[in-house]
């Protein structure tokens, strides 16, 4: 695990940038850094490789139990807890050595694993080694000895077994350690110290870059400020084209050293969102030059270098070693950072000098940066590194929360899970024949059970009243002994990702040589274990089957467990920060979108006043078509006559946005028969990211044609085609999710649950027409742009309906 600094704040001390704390006081007599004995060498002391292999670790009452079981097996007199200070310059730690033998002149220090210690990796040993030399040091200055015998000792929870590992050492060498610990964290303190009280002067003078505000962007700039002064969560709706992106992020950097914040997360649902804050980002480096660290976090699939190996030192070169390289990378990034953003590409040149592997450089960088860039998985999904970090280190954070209106979504995303039962017939046939007989066993118990749960089911679509507990049971045994197997063999679990709170699996797992299929079904039900944890009535369950009916033998299910409504989860995250601000252009009703992402009741709301006029766009609602899926195949020709007479009166480029694929499909065929002399151009399915920029690059400023899409797709948002480039945009749809069983249970759920409003609304009437007004968002980017919009569809004529649109619009009804 990446090292770090975890100051303990004193009275007195002023946050600094790596979450520690600097004295106000001059006063020598007065430490100016404090930190723990454990802290300090995890950053200084960490060597060797970096090792994600899986090991399951005890539980924390596994550890205390573990630590009072050693305690009891010791002579009379044996010492626990014992309290250790020590000072070096302005530095002090403190910690509790876990216990001293006084009459053999011994000093220990217990570790509790599962499975074979020889299995421990050895970057952790190395590191229990420091600590307890340290700890020697300030006991041997203490009690004034000149020696002292050390000892490792390592308890296996499982076995009760001991594994004692001594050493002698004489009080001067101890001494010298200690120092030598000490001195390399104090030159990265004062180093770190200087950084933030430099940054703070400059962000305090930090000028906006641009000549002017635009309309509306001033007062979405002084409302993020404000906010933070305040310590609240903001919701803004501000429409495209005011300069969001710079809005929020000046603002919120300005508010940085008042507010004493450590770090900004800019999280972001896309890369294009990500882009747009680099890119705000480097134009304040080059305007202002601020001394200002910035990292983007990005994937580890879209990171590493060896994507056929996996993360460990005898498998990666870049694993290899990757402590001992690392304190040089991570200050040639500390350097590299004062020239501007540590970009994925930055950092992996960086990284690659210096040999170690660029996503775990980007993870240790994540501490010492100011602004992070990063997707929302990094901040809010269940082991998110961000928020871990946020809590370990008590950073003083503050969030901006780009594109939210994609956050109910993704989020539901995060707190779900779905387990299929071909993946434990798969696991079952990888260990039938050499596999312990308790692993077969539970496995065995958890295929009967299933069998049982699925012979309940009559329909396709099997939903439950509850999570199934002898299912859950049966699941919660198969997982612990998958644990046991992984413990006990020489199994290469795959990649694991650390969060701070311990080691995690990622579900992005790879190679295994011993049981692929065994280790993606452990990885699929740890994560349905813990989104069990987490269930309550805010959630689903169901069983689906894709295959044979589920009452026969051969039928196999999946069982999901679907998150309705986020807030629960939520709450926490923003519980967690300073303030945290959320900016779309489409976050209506924005009381609805507060309470479904648990943001607090204080939370202020802010609608920015669109920069554009009624006379930008002409709104035209074409409410004799129905696109409803019974009428489709009947819209199609007055479809096709909408857009062709609209073509045909003012040429230019357009794009046309659908329901689905095949509903587009059906559109552009009857469109390229009837007006074959009009160029098309057609959204594939699965397009990849260059074909995707093929398409765009075909809207020229002097071209013609349409564009065919899906609404909520690729071209639904985030795309920027200004003046002539795009000049109109026609909608036939109003972008409501398919009715079907899941959705219809989402809504009766949330009308159960009543507090969230009605349930059709929050699942199908909102998000549609979100979806629909980002896609309309595409047609005017600029207060010179003009355009025209057709949306096609007769519930487009409901009043209550357009008053869900943007108000600047001027609605005809033809
Ligand atoms: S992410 Fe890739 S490059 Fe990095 S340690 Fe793992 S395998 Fe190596």
């Amino acid at each position: 695990m990446p090292t770090h600094l975890n100051l303990l704040r004193n009275q007195g001390m002023t946050a600094q940038a790596d979450g520690g704390c600097v004295a106000d006081s001059t006063d020598e007599s007065v430490p100016r850094f404090t930190i723990a004995v454990r802290t300090l060498c995890e950053f200084t002391a960490k060597r060797g490789d970096l090792d994600l292999r899986f090991t399951p670790s005890p539980t924390a009452l596994e550890g205390i139990a573990g630590h009072q079981l050693v305690a009891s097996r010791r002579p009379k007199g044996y010492r626990t807890e014992l309290i250790l200070n020590g000072r070096h310059g302005p530095l002090a730690v403190r910690g509790r050595a876990d216990g001293f033998d006084p009459a053999a002149g011994r000093l220990e220090e217990i570790k509790t694993h599962k499975g074979p210690q020889s299995r421990l990796p050895d970057n952790h040993m190395v590191l229990h080694w420091a600590q307890l030399k340290v700890y020697g040091a300030l006991l041997c200055a203490s009690q004034g000895r000149s020696d002292l015998e050390l000892a490792m000792v390592y308890l296996d929870v499982t076995t009760g077994k001991e594994t004692v590992l001594t050493e002698h050492w004489h009080a001067h060498d101890l001494q010298t350690f200690w120092q030598q610990q000490a001195e390399a964290f104090l030159s990265w303190a004062l180093q770190e110290a200087d950084h933030r009280e430099r940054r703070d002067e400059a962000l305090n003078r930090l000028a906006f870059p641009h000549a002017e505000f635009r309309q509306g962007q001033r007062s979405l700039a002084e409302a993020v400020f404000k906010v933070t002064r305040a310590g609240r969560c903001l919701l803004a709706e501000a429409p495209t084209g005011i300069g969001k992106t710079m809005a929020t992020l000046f603002a919120q950097l300005r508010a940085m050293p008042a507010q004493k914040l450590d770090k900004v997360f800019f999280l972001t649902a896309k890369t294009s969102g990500r882009g747009m804050a680099l890119g705000a980002l480097s134009t304040l480096h080059a305007t202002s030059r601020p001394p200002l660290r910035s990292l983007e976090l990005v994937a580890r699939e879209k990171s590493c270098e060896h994507p056929d190996k996996a993360c460990h030192g005898a498998s990666c070169p870049l694993a290899n070693g990757f402590y001992n390289r690392l304190p040089a990378a991570r200050q040639a990034a500390v350097d590299q950072s004062m020239h501007g953003p540590l970009e994925a590409g930055v950092l992996r040149q960086v990284a690659l000098a210096h040999q170690v592997c660029p996503y775990y450089l980007g993870q240790e960088m994540a501490r010492w940066v100011d602004v992070v860039v990063g997707d929302y998985n990094h901040f809010f999904d269940l082991h998110a590194m961000l928020f871990a970090l946020t809590q370990a280190q008590d950073w003083r954070v503050a969030l901006l929360v780009d594109e939210a209106h994609n956050l109910v979504e993704r989020a539901r995303k995060m707190y779900s899970a779905e387990l299929r039962q071909h993946s434990l017939v798969a696991a079952r046939a990888a260990v039938r024949t050499s596999g312990p007989a308790a692993l077969k066993r539970r496995l065995g118990s958890l295929q009967s059970t299933w069998r049982k749960l699925n012979q309940t089911a009559s329909t396709p679509y099997h939903p439950l009243p509850g999570l199934p507990d002898d299912w859950l049971a049966a699941l919660q045994g198969a997982v612990a002994a998958m644990g046991e197997f992984f413990s006990e063999t020489e199994g290469e679990l795959g990649r694991a990702g650390e969060t701070g709170e311990g080691r995690v699996p990622n579900l992005a797992g790879q190679i295994d040589p011993i049981a692929p299929a065994l280790r993606a079904f452990y990885l699929e039900a740890l994560h349905a274990c813990k989104v069990a944890e987490l269930f309550d009535d805010h959630g689903l369950c169901d069983l689906t089957a894709p295959d044979a009916p589920l009452h026969t033998p051969r039928g196999l299910s999946t069982l999901n467990l679907r998150n309705v409504v986020p807030a629960p989860h939520l709450a926490p995250r923003w519980a967690a920060v300073h303030s945290a601000t959320l900016f779309s252009a489409t976050l209506q009703p924005l009381d609805h979108t507060r309470l479904m992402l648990g943001l607090p009741e204080n939370t202020a709301m802010l609608t920015v006043a669109s920069p554009f006029c009624a006379e930008q766009l002409r709104v035209e609602v074409a409410h004799r078509v129905s696109t409803r899926y019974a009428h489709r195949a009947d819209s199609l020709s007055a479809v096709v006559d909408i857009m062709a007479r609209q073509f045909h009166a003012l040429p230019g480029n357009y794009l046309g946005f659908f329901s689905s694929h095949a509903y587009l499909q059906q559109v552009a065929e009857a469109f390229q028969t009837m007006h074959p002399d009009v160029p098309v151009w057609i959204q594939q399915r699965g397009m990849s990211e260059a074909a995707q920029r093929d398409f765009l690059e075909t809207f020229t400023e002097d071209g013609q044609g349409i564009g065919f899409a899906v609404l909520g797709g690729s071209f639904g948002e985030g795309i920027d085609l200004p003046g002539r480039r795009l000049i109109g945009a026609f909608i036939a749809t109003m972008g409501l999710p398919q009715v079907n069983p899941v959705n219809e249970r989402m809504r009766k759920r949330l009308d159960e649950l009543g507090r969230y409003g009605s349930g059709y609304n929050a699942v199908y009437l909102f998000p549609g027409l979100q979806k629909v007004v980002q896609a309309a968002g595409r047609v005017i980017r600029t207060t010179t742009d003009q355009g025209v919009l057709h949306l096609m569809d007769e519930r487009y004529g409901r009043a209550e309906l357009r008053d869900l649109l943007p108000d600047w619009w001027r609605v005809a009804i033809k």
